[in-house]
């Protein structure tokens, strides 16, 4: 999608902080860290939020789930939460699919 911010940062045509990359997704630091470690990880192909995975899009979900697991082992974090705001009310502010790694701190539940 020509005007999302996660489709050009993939691109290559806004910098960011790779932290893996492969055929089928996209992981990078948060430009705005909530925890000592704060990365992202997305799809290549453009789905807007979780409302918006389908049947025929949805293999992606699993294999960043898979990353996410791959990642924390090779940063020897055990202790994390991964997050996806959906939603204006839920906090989303970028309208790519994207899940918050976050670890590095003492968290509270319910988040706020
Ligand atoms: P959300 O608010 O859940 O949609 O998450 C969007 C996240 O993208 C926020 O945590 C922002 O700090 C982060 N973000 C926005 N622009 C950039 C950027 N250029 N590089 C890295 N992270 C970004
Ligand atoms: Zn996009």
């Amino acid at each position: 999608m020509s005007d999302c911010l996660f489709c050009k940062i993939i691109a290559g045509e806004i910098p960011s902080k790779k932290v893996y990359e492969d055929d089928q997704c996209y992981a990078f630091y948060d430009i705005d860290p909530q925890a000592p470690v704060h990365f992202l990880v997305i799809p290549k192909a453009h789905i807007g939020s979780c409302g918006a995975i389908t049947e025929e899009n949805s293999v992606v979900v699993g294999h960043i789930f898979q990353v996410i697991s791959k990642l924390t082992h090779e940063m020897g974090i055990t202790d994390f939460r991964v997050v996806s705001n959906c939603g204006e009310q839920a906090g989303q502010s970028v309208y790519h699919l994207h899940f918050h790694v976050l670890s590095g701190r003492d968290m509270t539940w319910p988040p706020g």
